[in-house]
């Protein structure tokens, strides 16, 4: 249970421990700055401990070697215990990242979801045979990579720890799963599932800690084969920089600056508001948020006055509230970075339409910013350039296709974007020139737990979800048997 009495343990080789010289931190409820708990601080020895239990376990066999199918029944397992425990697993969420209860209990259920889909992949991971010039016969195995690191942020505590763990069990990894300091605790709760659901002891290890010091031992860690990271473009860099003496396998997925592109001839009624549910949602901490918007100049103010409309009638307030639908920021040092990008919007010359202060009353004592929207933007501005991370839409207008696409491609990112248009050769043609991994046309949907997920240029590589993701958790060996 968790509790500010008795801090978080460290779960490694199946066995709950505390951090060697007890250490640990606080985990603080954004809404109400509040203590929610302490969790161990794991020093590099408890990671060295961490990777050398997942090494045993994937060496012991049991798992890595077990029939696919017998693995898909403890992932399943892992999915009803989910679903049994959504509603505290949705509380916990809400509380430690400041999302509506609302979207917590979606991501949870999501989570579940992402292990059956997982369950049943793990029996679909297919070699080949290929017709190869010598006399014999050449196939290949698909086999898992070996120890994985999975990195995580503070965003999606649960789904994004659940996009990687799922897929990483269900190709025979052993699996070392760190989550962000500021959200640890439903991933304590996924490793306690996984134990409850016969996961064999070392296949699924969760340590809690400092990126700078945890999760730089863990990525730096000779022992690990592979990283799975989520997190931000800057860390990103520093992954792929530990990882390049041990030539360890990276895969990345990083920051956005997304871009929202409506046509003249876009249907406003929906266009509109869901680019305010496509910025706001989680507080516009979350790396698909279409926080640029590109009108085309002759609906533009029509477009803004709506948009201005929606954000002010957003309800923030209480995460546990279920009418509301934008809680706090994670931190105050997050609202404090926001805050000082829309005072850089101002004196930029971009027009604040609305929001853009902390709200009074009984809000004081969380996080909490109001959703703030600029129009008549340049994309040249830092606004439109650098990823706030927050609930800050940024609105630029455009006047034909070739100028869009030039502005949107504009950016080091390339993770998610919409286009909102009733003509589907152009919705088509734009969608080709857009240099992002994700697009939804009519739509703001960026995450299909079947279809891949991640970016191009500097927001990642390689791609998460669907059965595409098992390619970042497996090696593929290549056999060749002699017919002579
Ligand atoms: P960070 O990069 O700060 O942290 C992500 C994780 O990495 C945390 O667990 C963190 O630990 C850890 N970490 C930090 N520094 C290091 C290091 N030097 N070595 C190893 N691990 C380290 O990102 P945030 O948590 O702030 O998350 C927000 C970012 O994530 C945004 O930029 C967002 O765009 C991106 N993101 C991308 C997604 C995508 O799929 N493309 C999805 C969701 C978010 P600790 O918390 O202890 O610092």
């Amino acid at each position: 249970m968790i509790t500010t009495e008795r801090p978080m343990q460290l779960l490694i080789g199946g066995a709950w421990r505390a951090a060697e010289g007890d250490k640990t931190f606080d985990v603080v409820e954004p809404a109400t700055s509040d203590l929610m708990a302490k969790a161990a601080l794991a020093s590099p020895a408890d990671v060295d401990a961490a990777v050398k239990a997942a090494r045993e376990a994937f060496e012991r066999g049991g798992w890595s070697n077990a029939a696919a199918s017998a693995r898909a029944k403890v992932l399943y397992k892992i999915a009803e215990l989910i679903r049994s425990n959504a509603e505290s697993l949705a509380k916990l969420e809400a509380r430690n990242a400041g999302k509506p209860i609302g979207d917590a209990r979606d991501e949870v259920l999501g989570a579940a979801q992402c292990f059956e889909y997982y369950a049943g992949a793990a029996t679909r991971i297919f070699g080949e045979t290929i017709p190869v010039t010598a006399a014999g016969l050449d196939f290949t195995l698909r086999e898992p990579v070996g120890v994985v690191a999975l990195i995580v942020p503070w965003n999606f505590p649960l789904t994004i720890a659940s996009w990687k763990v799922a897929p990483a069990l269900a190709a025979g990894n052993a699996a070392i799963l760190k989550p962000a300091s500021y959200t640890p605790l439903t991933a304590i709760e996924l490793g306690r599932i996984a134990l409850e659901a016969g996961l064999p002891e070392g296949v699924l290890n969760v340590i809690t800690g400092p990126g700078a010091t945890t999760g730089n031992a863990l990525a730096g860690h000779p022992g690990v084969d592979k990283i799975a990271f989520t997190g931000e473009t800057l860390t990103g860099v520093s992954i792929l920089q530990q990882a390049a003496p041990n030539i360890t396998r990276v895969s990345l997925e990083l920051g956005g600056k997304s871009p929202n592109i409506i046509f003249a001839d876009a249907d406003l009624e929906k266009a509109a508001p869901a680019a305010v549910n496509s910025v706001f949602g989680n507080a516009g901490q979350d790396c698909c948020a279409r926080s640029r918007a590109f009108v085309h100049r002759s609906i533009s103010e029509e477009f803004d006055q709506r948009v201005a409309a929606s954000t002010k009638e957003l309800r923030v307030g209480d995460p546990l509230d279920a009418r509301t639908q934008m809680g706090p920021l994670i931190s105050m040092k997050q609202r404090e970075r926001v805050q000082g990008y829309i005072d850089v919007g101002q004196r930029e010359g971009a027009r604040l339409l609305t929001g853009g202060s902390v709200p009074a009353g009984s809000l004081a004592q969380g996080s909490f910013l109001e959703p703030t929207v600029f129009d008549r933007a340049d994309n040249r501005m830092r606004i439109a350039q650098e990823e706030i991370f927050g609930p800050v839409l940024t609105i630029i207008p455009f006047s034909d296709e070739d100028e869009v696409l030039r502005l949107v491609n504009d950016t080091p990112y390339g993770l998610s974007g919409s286009i909102w248009t009733r003509d589907i050769g152009r919705a088509l043609r734009v969608a080709r020139g857009v240099r992002t991994g994700v697009l939804s046309i009519n739509s703001s949907r960026s995450v299909h737990q079947e279809a891949p997920f991640g970016g191009y240029k500097r927001s990642g590589i390689g791609r998460e979800l669907g059965m595409h993701a098992l390619q970042l958790y497996t090696e593929i060996k290549n056999v060749f048997v002699s017919l002579e």
